[in-house]
């Protein structure tokens, strides 16, 4: 079967389980991200959740892309890497009082902020520095990302962004704030989107949202259309990097760009999850009696998304090519969930053999857990083995 390409005599030496990093496939995926927004002036900021390893994050800011955090953590990790404090947003349904202040002392480019309540608190925070707050009203634009239900973002049952109904509510109460000054509109429907169409239905309905503000006579520096664009889990070896081109050209055929008005996405699965791996060895070969299982010394608290999110990842033995046989791929974690794949075609399996989780990069070392005690997992870079 197809594989990766992986340094495997280097691998062999190196305790499991631990995650690589493809560090020309992340340059070239960078490339490729500023190559087609650039054709279009569009700003990147890059959504620090899906990865903070801090040699991932420094080669980001390399590339001039700016910071999406959601957590004063984000913020001190994307500051450390090498962002600029003015590249840096900062979204989130619960920002704490301690969040805010760092920001404001920062002087970070933008809140994306959730609700009425939230900026009347910011607007305090930015009274008592005596600074004023740039902030981008985070709309809940009642788009389908047509997704898995947990990474589904925009719809109105979802508990993130200001309900479109509520907007001139908040606008309402922006007037009567000193601290705060509306810079943009932001909106984010989901993650692991690989319908187009769902990013045309969200260009229309922003055109929508900035009628509604053209109205009041308001026109904002800047539209952020989040993050959200999908990968292929199934075709790592092939389509290894997103159609980002196909992406950003949605926008400019549909958006209508106020003149002089910036506009922003934050992607963060698209543009780290196909450089990583998470490299485990096979513990044993169980027999059942109407299957077999790889039991892994990886688990769900290396990688959690199977789990979680019903994820699929594609599943390699890298030390044979043997004839495929079927197995179920299991973790040693104390629980049933604990399972990466079943019926997976594999290269037979015996103990010893390597096995690589494809496309881990994104929402896998970041949020790994010591449950069971154990240990965090180490990452490894393809230049420095
Ligand atoms: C998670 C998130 C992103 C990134 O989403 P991806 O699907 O990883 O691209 C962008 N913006 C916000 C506000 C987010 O919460």
């Amino acid at each position: 079967m197809l594989k990766g390409t992986f340094p495997v005599e280097k691998f062999k030496v190196i305790p499991t389980p631990f995650y690589y990093y493809d560090i020309s496939l992340l340059r070239e995926t960078l490339e490729t991200v500023k190559t087609e927004s650039d054709k279009y002036g569009y700003h990147v900021h890059y959504a620090v959740k899906a990865n903070a390893n801090p040699r991932i994050l420094s080669i980001i800011a390399e590339y001039g892309l700016g910071a999406d955090c959601v957590s004063g953590g984000e913020i001190r990790a994307s500051l450390a890497a090498g962002f600029p404090a003015n590249k840096i947003v900062f979204a989130g349904v619960g920002k704490a009082d301690w969040e805010i202040e760092l920001g404001l002392d920062n002087d970070i480019f933008c809140f994306n902020v959730e609700s009425a309540a939230e900026l009347e608190i910011l607007n305090e925070w930015a009274e008592k520095k005596n600074k004023i707050a740039s902030v981008a009203f985070r709309i809940n634009p009642e788009v389908d990302a047509r997704t898995h239900a947990k990474i589904t973002t925009g719809m109105k049952e979802n508990k993130f962004g200001i309900n479109l109904s509520m907007l001139g509510q908040v606008l309402d109460l922006l007037k009567t704030l000193k601290h705060v000054k509306l810079i943009g509109i932001h909106s984010h429907i989901g993650s692991q989107i690989t319908d187009i169409s769902a990013f045309r239905s969200l260009a229309i309905r922003m055109n929508e949202i900035q009628e509604e503000l053209d109205q009041r006579g308001i026109t904002v520096e800047h539209v952020n259309f989040g993050g959200g664009l999908g990968v292929d889990y199934y075709h790592p070896n092939h389509l290894s990097i997103p159609p980002f081109d196909d992406y950003f050209a949605v926008f400019h055929k549909l958006l209508q760009v106020r003149p002089g008005q910036q506009v922003h996405f934050e992607p963060g699965r698209s543009v780290v999850a196909q450089c990583g791996s998470l490299i485990s060895k096979v513990l044993y070969v169980k027999e059942g009696e109407a299957k077999k299982f790889a039991i892994l010394d990886a688990g769900f608290t290396e990688l959690i998304r199977p789990a979680m999110y019903d994820a699929y990842h594609r599943i390699e033995n890298i030390s044979n090519d043997d004839p495929v046989e079927f197995y179920d791929v299991v973790g040693p974690i104390c629980e049933s969930s604990d399972v990466f794949g079943k019926e997976v075609e594999l290269n037979k399996a015996h103990r010893g053999d390597l096995i690589a989780l494809r496309s881990a990069g994104a929402y896998g070392e970041v949020m790994a857990s010591q449950y069971n005690c154990r240990q965090l997992p180490v990452a490894y870079y393809s230049d420095e083995l």
